[in-house]
């Protein structure tokens, strides 16, 4: 087995090993439940009031102003459904939300669902860059508009929006603001300053999956309705009994993440460099998202001409996201690209590559180098290439090309062939498609030569199928290699068949 290079840190990061030690050694003393009166409930209360400060001092606030959830899309559901319930019959009438297209589905969701219950939900676009205005924004709040919430770091693109400029807008509005910080808290500055509610989470900052927490403003603590009702924790803003052992580590992970940041921020800005400057000379290879207003740890990259699901499965020794719709629960690729205006194809063959504590310039070498070699491998066999025919030529054989499919449709085949009298002496495929597709052609290019061009046994569409392991949604890609054979075949043959070959 290859190592494999960890590059998907926004997806989520190890956890620091001094977090591991800390939530072990909770686990193992065996405390009681916090709420309990007894010795070993109040030792697990007085462990969690002081992960609560370090938590709180990370984004600068008041341990009071926390409530403890499960991770940054509870939090989202408690600020935006929990906002949207505590609203009175005044401001409820034609209730206004508004978002952001790009923003991640732990938003976009819980502010879907409110449109379904009679919200006026307004999705603004960014620009190409990724960037929300504050003029399109303060354009876009109507007279009941009631909430606005918004991711600071995108997940996919790192591209970071103007808090304290759109803040500005909701305040002189009245209007709430809900923030998603799950790419920024621990990894840039951050400030409460101007927002209602803010989401976070301990798993993309060095702790573990499992925890995270909303800050509520205390002016909105009032109206805020609970989500997790129960028996009554943290005030009745989330019922539950507290994990002490994930809320332990969250806290400490939140201290040794305000300890590192900035030093963090500029060892990433520069490994994000490095390797954006290791592939930049590449033909066709585009940056997704702003140059400046960017986290340091994410770099989105598109790629002319290439099948994203063959890219990424070329590179099988790197651990990273892409949005290629192979990846997608939607089968649709990657909804932020196509807003920010790339085309299908460039929002397929992309990858996220996003860094963190643990990496280093060696990783990033590695990802290149991979990257550069997956590149040429796809470009060559690339039908934009002219038929690689030469050596054929002059040898004296007659070529033999057809083609089936559509670049557009996910998948084109050329396929040559070279022909001594009726028999087929080499093949060759240039091919625009999946990984099965790609295999399938160079099988068959393996055993065409020797072959009767008239009818050459090569097998069925449903059998390739077979051959690679393929699902049966595939069989339509493969019947696409087959018009591209049966096209060389048929070109080949009119000629012999007008001598009466
Ligand atoms: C990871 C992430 C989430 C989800 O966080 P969980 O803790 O896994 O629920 C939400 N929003 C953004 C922007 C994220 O990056």
């Amino acid at each position: 087995m290859t190592t494999v290079t960890y590059l998907d840190h926004a997806a989520t990061t190890p956890v620091d090993p001094q977090v591991v030690a800390a939530l072990g050694a909770v686990l193992a003393e065996g405390l009681g439940n916090p709420s309990a009166s007894h010795a070993a409930g109040r030792r697990a209360a007085a462990l969690i009031d002081r992960a609560r400060l370090q938590v709180a001092a990370l984004i600068g606030t008041d341990p009071a102003h926390l409530v403890f959830t499960s991770g940054a899309t509870e939090a989202n559901n408690l600020a935006i459904a929990g906002h949207a319930a505590g609203l009175n019959s005044t401001q409820r009438r034609g209730a206004q939300v508004l978002g952001l297209v790009t923003d991640h589905k732990a938003v976009l969701s819980p502010l879907r669902r409110l449109a379904e219950a009679g919200f006026v939900l307004t999705l603004l676009q960014p620009d190409a860059q990724g960037l929300l205005s504050p003029q399109v924004l303060a354009a876009a709040l109507g007279e009941g508009a009631q909430l606005v919430s918004l991711v600071h770091v995108n997940s996919e693109t790192g591209v970071m929006q103007d808090l304290p400029a759109l803040a500005a807008v909701c305040r002189e509005r009245g209007v709430a603001l809900h923030i998603d910080a799950a790419q920024s808290a621990g990894k840039l500055p951050l400030s409460v300053d101007g927002i209602d509610y803010l989401s976070f989470t301990a798993h993309k900052l060095g702790g573990p999956q499992g925890i995270g927490a909303l800050y509520v403003a205390p002016q909105r603590r009032v109206a805020l309705q609970a989500q997790i009702v129960g028996g009554g924790q943290q005030r009745g803003l989330r019922s539950g009994t507290l994990p002490t052992h994930q809320i332990v580590a969250f806290g400490l992970a939140c201290q040794l993440a305000a300890d590192r940041q900035p030093e963090l921020a500029g060892r990433l800005s520069g490994l994000r460099q490095r390797l954006w400057q290791g592939l930049a000379d590449l033909p066709g290879v585009l940056h997704n998202g702003h140059p400046q207003h960017c986290a340091p740890g994410i770099l989105n990259l598109s790629f002319t001409g290439v099948e994203g699901e063959s890219l990424v499965d070329g590179l099988s020794e790197l651990a990273v996201s892409t949005g290629s719709a192979c990846n997608s629960s939607s089968g649709e690729p990657s909804p932020v690209l196509r807003a920010l205006g790339r085309d299908t194809q460039l929002a397929q063959a992309s990858l996220r590559l996003s860094l963190g504590q643990t990496s280093t310039a060696a990783d990033v070498d590695v990802a290149i180098a991979a990257i550069r070699r997956e590149l040429s491998r796809l470009r060559a066999l690339s039908p934009d290439l002219p038929p690689p025919v030469a050596d054929w030529q002059a040898a004296g054989w007659v070529v033999a090309q057809g083609e089936g499919g559509e670049r557009r449709l996910g998948t084109w085949v050329r396929c040559l062939l070279a022909l001594d009298g009726p028999v087929i002496r080499a093949a060759r495929f240039q091919v625009y498609g999946c990984p099965q597709t790609l295999s399938v052609c160079q099988q068959l290019a393996g055993r065409l030569p020797g072959l009767p061009l008239a009818h050459a046994e090569v097998g069925s569409p449903q059998q390739w199928l077979e051959t690679v392991a393929a699902p049966v949604e595939k069989l339509g890609r493969m019947l696409i290699i087959e018009d591209a054979l049966r096209a060389a075949q048929s070109s080949a043959l009119q000629p012999f068949a007008a001598a009466g070959v």
